[in-house]
């Protein structure tokens, strides 16, 4: 499959680990250029040297606390700057704490409306003018499986990214005419570093085992197994790709069937 990425420009942000790390690797293994961000520089600069030294791409680590919007406007500039344009962007950030309702205070809410919409809304608002200018891009955002079903335990997520579902279903409407494609990729269960800190927070809660918890997981699961990093970063590549050229507004589900 020809993807026509070699030579796009993309953002890949919260990159330094898990979902963002893998779809900035396979947007370079096709021969784009990724800038990256995360918050701390010695991991990220680590990571961007794996994938320079795994795909011969040019990959540039910026460092960027995404819920600030004075570092997502710095990001934005130093990104488009070195990259001499934007074609891609993929939002994504740190998940929220697993919390309950009733614990949470509006500072809580605050947070993660920063970190998981205002982020979305600042970068896209950099990244649109850009992507005019160039005829054209695409605009693909992290969210979650619990856009489609509440996750217990994580309200924060199960009303904030229903809000990044809307804002890009929204936002397809409005850049159709600019050529400028936004969608979501909604992950399921994947076995990435926060999967196992939240199983650990999980098992200790509970006094039961890191593996009962993941494994009850894995039982709700239609595939019988949590995706990998990869499989997420394929449905980027794919929606990023010439071969989506048709479709805008949707969110794919990366879930193994999981509701
Ligand atoms: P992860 O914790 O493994 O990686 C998160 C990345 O975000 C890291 O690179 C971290 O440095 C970066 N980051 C965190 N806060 C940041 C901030 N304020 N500014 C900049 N960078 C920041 O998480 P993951 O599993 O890769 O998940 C990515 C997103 O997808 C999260 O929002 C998560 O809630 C969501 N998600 C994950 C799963 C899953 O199964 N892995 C399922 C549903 C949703």
């Amino acid at each position: 499959m020809d993807t026509g990425l070699r030579g796009k420009r993309a953002i890949v942000c919260a990159a330094s680990r898990g979902l963002g790390k893998a779809s900035a690797f396979a947007l370079a293994r096709e021969g784009a250029a990724v800038v990256i961000c995360a918050r701390g520089r010695d991991v990220l600069e680590g990571t961007a040297r794996e994938i320079r030294s795994g795909t011969g791409s040019t990959i540039v680590a910026v460092t960027a606390d995404l819920s600030k919007r004075a570092e997502v406007d710095r990001l934005m500039e130093t990104a488009v700057s070195a990259l001499g344009g934007l074609d891609v962007l993929v939002t994504n950030t740190g998940g929220p704490p697993s919390a309950r309702f009733e614990s949470l205070s509006d500072d809580d809410w605050r947070t993660a409306v920063d970190s998981m919409l205002m982020s979305v809304v600042w970068l896209s608002r950099a990244a649109i003018p850009e992507m005019r200018r160039a005829g054209g891009g695409r605009i693909i955002n992290v969210t979650s499986v619990s856009v489609a079903q509440p996750i217990e335990g994580l309200v924060l997520s199960n009303a904030v990214r229903a809000a990044v579902t809307n804002l890009a279903k929204t936002l397809a409407i409005e850049l159709a005419a600019d050529r400028i494609l936004v969608n979501c990729v909604a992950p399921g269960y994947t076995s990435t570093d926060r999967v196992i800190e939240l199983a650990n927070a999980t098992a200790k809660r509970e006094g039961t085992t890191p593996e009962e918890v993941q494994q009850r997981l894995v039982n709700r699961i239609p595939l019988r197994r949590m995706g990998t990093p990869e499989e997420f970063a394929d449905a980027v590549v794919f929606l990023a790709s010439d071969r989506a050229s048709y479709l805008t507004g949707v969110t794919l589900g990366i879930d193994g069937g999981y509701r």
